[in-house]
């Protein structure tokens, strides 16, 4: 592809510019892709956390995809902050009618890493039926236990049956995100219909790591339209937020957790 790719996030906004929308556009420039945006919610949020959600009207968020997609021809996707049932039907509607064939990444987004709930509990069933309607599912540990109804995976080897697990849940290919589990490396699990890899990268030592999850999966729909293979966007990815993340203290930004530098 010689022009840049036009990747599109449907996500909620953080007004701290280091997660949701605003840290998936940074990405996408950071990347060489074009980046649109549909917005799901606003939340009202600092370094030191999020203080109110104001969801967008989910057939609302249904207008702004179908008046993009009218227009914009799109190379791929991310899907993150989804707040509401509602709006997980709304988006795996339009994803089924509109875009079956388009490259989809969808980051299970749940609860921010200060503790905020990003998706209604009653929310979660309706991110499993999205699963066969992706490409690509980028959850961190806590959030595959949730969607598969399990306790948390504890090392490599429970990674790898939860990432069987998700798969037999109708979605291709699976990126399990081990960065909370003990280790001098940050390990993920790739499964895809090849197989399975185990991608590590040395460990960053920096408290900034907010945005790491809207980043690490707005970088691999970036990448995807112009890599061989979507293991090899995923591989390049991490790469890539691993720099990000050794650049984070370069920033000066809040008082509380600081976010990854793009
Ligand atoms: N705010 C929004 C809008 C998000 O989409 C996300 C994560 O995806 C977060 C906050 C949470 O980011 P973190 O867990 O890095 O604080």
């Amino acid at each position: 592809m010689t022009r840049p790719p036009v990747a599109l996030t449907i996500a909620g906004s953080d007004p701290s510019g280091g997660a949701g929308i605003q840290a998936d556009l940074k990405t996408f420039s950071a990347l060489g892709a074009y980046g649109a945006a549909v917005l799901t919610a606003l939340t009202a949020q600092s370094t030191q956390g999020v203080t109110g959600v104001h969801a967008v009207p989910p057939a609302f968020v249904r207008e702004q995809l179908d008046t993009l997609w009218d227009d914009v021809a799109v190379d791929a996707v991310k899907i993150g902050m989804l707040s509401g049932a509602d709006t997980v039907r709304a988006v795996t509607g339009f994803l089924r009618e509109r875009a079956p064939q388009s490259p989809v990444v969808l980051d299970p987004v749940m609860v921010s890493t200060a503790g905020s709930r990003l998706l209604d509990d009653d929310a979660v069933e309706s991110v499993r039926t999205m699963l066969p309607h992706v490409s690509l599912v980028t959850p961190n540990l806590a959030e595959a236990a949730v969607l598969l109804d399990a306790a948390e995976a504890v090392d490599v080897e429970g990674m790898r049956s939860q990432a069987r697990a998700l798969r037999d849940l109708g979605v291709p290919r699976v990126m399990l995100k081990g960065g909370h589990l003990a280790g001098d490396d940050a390990t993920d699990l790739w499964l895809d219909g090849d197989g399975e890899q185990v991608l590590r990268q040395p460990r960053v030592a920096t408290d900034n790591t907010h945005g790491t999850g809207c980043s690490l999966s707005s970088a691999i729909a970036a990448l995807v339209p112009r890599s061989a293979t979507w293991a090899d966007a995923a591989a390049a990815a991490k790469t890539w937020l691993t720099g990000a993340l050794r650049a984070a203290d370069d920033l000066d930004v809040g008082r509380g957790p600081g976010p990854v530098h793009h």
